[in-house]
């Protein structure tokens, strides 16, 4: 059986530190894919500049410098050259790209073949850790056959809360306002488009977190992970 658990959901829906959270309690790894998504992006922004990317040459940069995902005390990071750069890739400048850059067929398959590669990894090293993976594709496209999937869901509006008092910013009126449209805009980009678009698996669990606390959906999915993979 698939040691996999999938989480998917839209931006700042709390998808990465659920999945972080339970990763942590099951004594797992955990993948963060959009990081990938997120460091080809820098990669590009660098290296080919802002204007349009052809795809064959973002995946000839990914594997030149390289891009990639290094297992780190039970986290994947994303590097690029050699360097980490998991704080790099949460900046304006790569969120106001990436949606652009996960659209593009080419790239999802070289970042699906990663993110295999990746489980396939701590597989290969027995034991009976598994790898709790999130993004927006996670349990229709890359891990269909997991055995649990989580789709989670909240509100704009609390997710712009969310996002803002993690950057530790004041969490006014106008300034959830903007940031809500921000995500909205992003969530849009990422269900309309033709390929993996965002959206829950037939199978997926869903889970409204608007009025649930961290640790209240963290319990929650490690529950649902003790029933589905027992011992
Ligand atoms: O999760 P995060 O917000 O960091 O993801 C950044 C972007 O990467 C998303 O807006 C989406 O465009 C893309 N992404 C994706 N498929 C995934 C993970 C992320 O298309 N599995």
């Amino acid at each position: 059986m698939l040691r996999v658990i999938a989480i998917d959901g839209p931006a700042a829906s709390g998808k990465s530190s659920t999945a972080g959270l339970v990763a942590e309690r099951l004594g797992w790894a955990h993948l963060d894919s959009g990081a990938l998504y997120r460091a080809l992006t820098l990669a590009a922004l660098d290296n080919l500049g802002e204007e349009a990317w052809p795809a064959q040459q973002i995946v000839d940069l990914a594997e030149r410098l390289p891009v990639r995902l290094v297992l780190v005390d039970n986290r994947f990071r994303p590097e690029v050259a050699g360097a980490d750069v998991e704080q790099a890739i949460r900046g304006d400048r790569v969120t106001r790209s990436v949606s652009m850059m996960a659209a593009i067929p080419e790239v999802r398959t070289w970042v699906n073949a990663q993110q295999r590669r990746a489980v396939e990894g701590v597989k290969a090293r027995g034991g009976s850790r598994g790898v709790v993976v999130d993004g927006r594709d996670i349990g229709t496209v890359v891990f269909p056959e997991a055995p649990l999937k989580i789709f989670l869901t909240a509100t704009a509006d609390e997710r712009a809360r969310r996002r803002l008092s993690q950057r530790g910013q004041t969490v006014d009126g106008e300034l959830v306002r903007r940031e809500s449209q921000a995500l909205a805009a992003r969530d849009a980009a990422d269900s309309n488009r033709p390929i993996a678009p965002l959206k829950p698996a037939p199978d997926a669990v869903l889970l409204d977190t608007t009025a649930l606390t961290l640790e209240q959906q963290v319990a929650r999915v490690v529950e649902l992970a003790r029933g589905r993979f027992p011992g």
